[in-house]
Order: structure tokens, then C-alpha cells, then sequence
């Protein structure tokens, strides 16, 4: 049977990357679309190290229109996967106009120019983010949409949107809203992972560096939540099983289902004191930190009811927090400077 393709945009990024593993591995054919806006070009030659295989790389942006054009007329796409995004919550709060622009026009874009090319599947990486403050967990996909508490967030919520809107009149299209719960963790071989600029915004990519010595201690964003051990709670999903769910959605998406909508967590809450043990005890390395005021707009404690993901595509986390610390760790161990030299 001829492979399918799959045009994966923001391939080169840290959930697009192991993605395009997992593609490989199920017998698909990806190709990737990335304006390297936030990612290295080392990231093909890895790839193609991991996978034994050469993978098509388009350098465009999937705003531009020229770009998103030559990709679909030069490849027959039987589905789509939508990474492409601006993802950092503080920077979004800091340059709103460039985070609604890239995020909204990349999928405006996309839906103009898919049914030129009569592409009618499409993956599009939302966020548990778009439940806003919880008032109970697990969080399950028919409760409300919640209240952004930054241009990022709203970004998701909007886009969501516009997918709904989209397959109201276009009862043809398919669409699956994946909402990420904490992606950490990184491929086994440790030639990819995360690679944040700057000061990492997120727990897992900071802790790590403090492994490296990078920085020398982790904060500790707030002790006094109502937790059992006062720290706030998250659902970590390792990036690998991340990357499987969007391989399972897929085949769903091929069953033409119109809109439908999956969490992909592991469905267990996880305290940042917890996940400090969790990476002491995977990697016998020591992270110093201190407690330090909240950050605002932090929700107390968050995670995903599974069952609907588990029951209709299949999906499973498969990896331990345990594991996810041993391969982030892995990860900055061997690219101490994420992909520069
Ligand atoms: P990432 O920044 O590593 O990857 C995104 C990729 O998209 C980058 O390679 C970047 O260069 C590319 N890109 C951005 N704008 C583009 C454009 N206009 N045209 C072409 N390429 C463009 O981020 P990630 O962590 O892999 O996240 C992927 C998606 O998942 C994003 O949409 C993000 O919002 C979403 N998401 C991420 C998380 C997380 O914690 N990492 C959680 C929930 C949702
Ligand atoms: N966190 C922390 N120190 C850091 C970074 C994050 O204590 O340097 C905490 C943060 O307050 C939150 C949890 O770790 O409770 C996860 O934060 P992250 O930004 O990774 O994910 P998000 O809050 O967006 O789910």
C-alpha cells in the first residue's frame, strides 16, 4: 500500500520532532513545513540519523501563503498535523500582535489552502490551557472552555474556535483538537528534546539545566496551594507517548469523525516537589531549590481525564514521570546547549 503523507508543520520544534519519529515508525511518509523561528536545522539530520530515512523539509512559513502552496502542490497531503505556533506565555503577553498574527494567520492560512489541494484531515496541537482555571479536576473534553489568562491561551481558544466554525459548513472536513496537557521528556537516543532560548520558562527544561549546572538552583513557584504538599499540580506526559497519540488520532481521522476532541495527559496529577524527586531518584543527580513567591496566573492543580482519548483512538501514556526526568536528563546531558554548538 502506498504511504500516506503527512505534512507536519513546525516539525523542526520539540513535539513536532518526535512526531516525525513516530510517523516513520507507523509507516507514514512526513513531511515537515518550519520557518525555524524556533528550532535548528540540526534537527533534520537527527532525524534522519533516528529514523534511517531521508524526510522531506520545506523552510517556509505556513502564514505565507507562496509557502503553504508549494509544499501542497508539490505533495499529494492526505492529512495535516499543525504544530506551528508561537508557544511561550510570557513573550505572548510581552508582543500579543506578533502571537495573534502568526497563530491565528497560520491557520487561517491552512484553511484557505487545503481544499485547493482537497486536503480534508487536520491535527491542530491546542492546549489544556484552554480550560482556563479549573474548578475540578480531572479536566474532562466537555467541560466549558475557560477564561485565557494570556494572548497564548487565547490564541488556542480562538483557533478551536475558528475549527468549529470551520466544520459547521464543511460537514466533509475533519478536525482533531488535541489538548496537551505538560509535555517533558525527550527521545531515547538523545539527539532530540527541548531546547527553550534564554531562561526556560517551564519547570522540566529548567530543571534540567540546573542538572547540568547550567543555573544553580531551581524556584520553586509557591508551597502554600491547597495540595497535599502545598506545590502546584500538573499532568506530565512524556513527549514520546505525546507523539503516539497523534499517530492513533490519525487512523480516527481517516474514519472521517468530522470535529472531535482529545485530551492527552496521562491522567495523573503530579506536584513540582514530586516531580524534583521523581528526576533525583531517576538520575542520582541533586536539585538544589528554593521556595519562592507564586507566579501569577498559575492554576493550582491540573489533569486530564483520559478515558475518552483511551477509548476511541486507543491511547495510552505508556511512560513513568521517572522516565520522562531519565530522558530530558539524558537529553541536556549530551546537548548541554540544546542544538548550538
Ligand atoms: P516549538 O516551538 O518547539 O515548535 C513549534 C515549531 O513551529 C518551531 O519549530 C517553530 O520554528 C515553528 N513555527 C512557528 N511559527 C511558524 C510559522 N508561522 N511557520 C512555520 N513554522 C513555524 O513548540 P512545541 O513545544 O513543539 O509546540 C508545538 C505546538 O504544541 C505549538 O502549537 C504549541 O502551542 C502546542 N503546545 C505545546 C505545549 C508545550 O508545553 N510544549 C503545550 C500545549 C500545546
Ligand atoms: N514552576 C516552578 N519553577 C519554575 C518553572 C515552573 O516552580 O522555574 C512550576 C509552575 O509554577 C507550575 C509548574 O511548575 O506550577 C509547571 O509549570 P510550567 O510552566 O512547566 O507549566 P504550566 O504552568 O504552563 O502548566
Amino acid at each position: 500500500m502506498e504511504r500516506k503523507n503527512i505534512l507536519v508543520t513546525g516539525g523542526m520544534g520539540y513535539i513536532g520532532s518526535h512526531t516525525v519519529i513516530k510517523l516513520v515508525e507507523y509507516g507514514y511518509n512526513p513531511i515537515i513545513i518550519d520557518n525555524l523561528a524556533n528550532s535548528s536545522e540540526k534537527v533534520l539530520p537527527r532525524l534522519e540519523k533516528i529514523t534511517g530515512t531521508k524526510i522531506a523539509f520545506y523552510k517556509g512559513d505556513v502564514c505565507n501563503r507562496e509557502d503553504v502552496d508549494k509544499v501542497l502542490s508539490e505533495n499529494k497531503i492526505d492529512a495535516v498535523i499543525h504544530f506551528a505556533g508561537l508557544k511561550a506565555v510570557g513573550e505572548s503577553v510581552q508582543k500579543p500582535v506578533e502571537y495573534y498574527r502568526n497563530n491565528l494567520d497560520s491557520t487561517l492560512t491552512l484553511l484557505e489552502e487545503m481544499p485547493k489541494y482537497g486536503v480534508k484531515n487536520i491535527i491542530f496541537s491546542s492546549s489544556a490551557t484552554v480550560y482556563g482555571t479549573p474548578t475540578h479536576v480531572p479536566l474532562v473534553e466537555s467541560d466549558p472552555i475557560g477564561q485565557a489568562t494570556n494572548p497564548y491561551g487565547q490564541t488556542k481558544i480562538i483557533q478551536e474556535g475558528i475549527f468549529q466554525d470551520y466544520c459547521h459548513v464543511h460537514p466533509d472536513f475533519n478536525v482533531a483538537l488535541l489538548r496537551y496537557f505538560n509535555p517533558i521528556g525527550a527521545h531515547a537516543s538523545g539527539l532530540i528534546g527541548e531546547a527553550p532560548n534564554g531562561i526556560p520558562n517551564n519547570l522540566m527544561p529548567y530543571v534540567t539545566q540546573v542538572a547540568v549546572g547550567k543555573r544553580d538552583h531551581l524556584s520553586i513557584f509557591g508551597d502554600d496551594y491547597n495540595t497535599p504538599d502545598g506545590t502546584c499540580i500538573r499532568d506530565y506526559i512524556h513527549v514520546v507517548d505525546l507523539a503516539e497519540g497523534h499517530v492513533l488520532t490519525l487512523k480516527k481521522l481517516f474514519e472521517n469523525p468530522g470535529l472531535v476532541i482529545y485530551n492527552l495527559g496521562t491522567g495523573k496529577g503530579t506536584s513540582v516537589l514530586e516531580l524534583v524527586h521523581a528526576y533525583e531518584k531517576a538520575t542520582g543527580v541533586k536539585i538544589p531549590y528554593v521556595i519562592a513567591p507564586r507566579r501569577a496566573g498559575d492554576v493550582e492543580a491540573n489533569y486530564a481525564a483520559t478515558d475518552k482519548a483511551e477509548r476511541e483512538i486507543g491511547f495510552k501514556a505508556k511512560y513513568t514521570v521517572e522516565d520522562s526526568c531519565r530522558d530530558s536528563n539524558h537529553w541536556q546531558q549530551m546537548n548541554p546547549n540544546g542544538y548550538e554548538d
